[in-house]
């Protein structure tokens, strides 16, 4: 079995709490060495606001893809998109998958190493676990839709910025427009607070049944949080299952 080194567990275990209590981390720190610790660990999450970002201000009203009148369109009209700086270091823009006409909308946060490779969202060990979860709850991965808040890779898959999640969202918003799902899932914290503009924990989100331009949206955990912190499936189950019943509850 490989060693997992010490830096790795200590990114892991800042990942789990930011999955749980977003931006406020709670640790514990040696006094003498308090300001490194905080910038090390900010560092870490990329908390950290990049200097001389420019901060883009989509002007909703003056995009093309705003005409698309299909996914493909729309895919086509965006794929080249350079507007934040993930547009120069991705390998594939990732737009999302699944049912053009779907019910269930899911969306998580951005693509990972495996995703940028493949140009699909939810591959790889998250994906599978994803696509097991679906099935529990009695969907298919191909009657779904899947998507991210992100089009493209965060380098060293850091979360997104807050930036880069406000120049990205109005594509989301479009293929949110040209789907009609009944119902969304939020996949972790980061897509959560992108989506509903809330501020609170993924603790206090789960089991709520929010409204996203009137669409019931409901949230949990990221799969690869899952995959990282295996107690947290049973909380998983729960949610899917309170979300299955609120599809049921819709669709009639
Ligand atoms: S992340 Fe979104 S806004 Fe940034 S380059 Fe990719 S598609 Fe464009």
């Amino acid at each position: 079995m490989s060693e997992i080194s010490l830096n790795d567990q200590i990114i892991e275990s800042l990942k789990d709490q930011k999955e749980i209590f977003g931006d406020e981390l709670f640790v514990t720190l040696d006094l003498n060495t308090r300001e490194e610790k905080i910038v090390y660990e900010k560092e870490t999450l990329n908390l950290l606001p990049k200097k001389n970002e420019e901060k883009y201000v989509p002007n909703l009203f003056q995009e093309d893809f705003q005409k698309a009148k299909s996914l493909n369109e729309l895919n086509k009209l965006i794929a080249g998109c350079q507007k934040c700086s993930l547009g120069a270091t991705r390998t594939n823009f990732v737009f999302g998958t699944g049912n053009p006409n779907a019910e269930v909308l899911l969306i998580g946060e951005a693509p990972g190493a495996e995703e940028d490779k493949q140009g699909e969202p939810f591959v790889g060990r998250a994906g599978k676990l994803l696509n097991d979860i679906l099935i529990a709850i009695k969907f298919q991965r191909e009657e779904v839709y899947i998507a991210n808040i992100l089009k493209c890779r965060p380098p060293n898959n850091r979360n997104p910025l807050p930036e880069e999640m406000t120049t990205c969202m109005p594509y989301l918003i479009k293929q949110i427009e040209l789907i009609k799902p009944k119902v969304i899932l939020c996949l972790g914290l980061v897509a959560a607070k992108g989506l509903l503009n809330l501020n609170t924990s993924l603790t206090k989100m789960r089991g709520n049944v929010y409204e996203f331009e009137g669409i019931k949206t409901m949230v949990t955990y990221h799969p690869a949080a899952l995959l990282r912190n295996p107690n947290w499936k049973k909380g998983c189950w729960e949610d899917v299952q309170k979300f299955r019943k609120l599809y049921d509850e819709l669709a009639g």
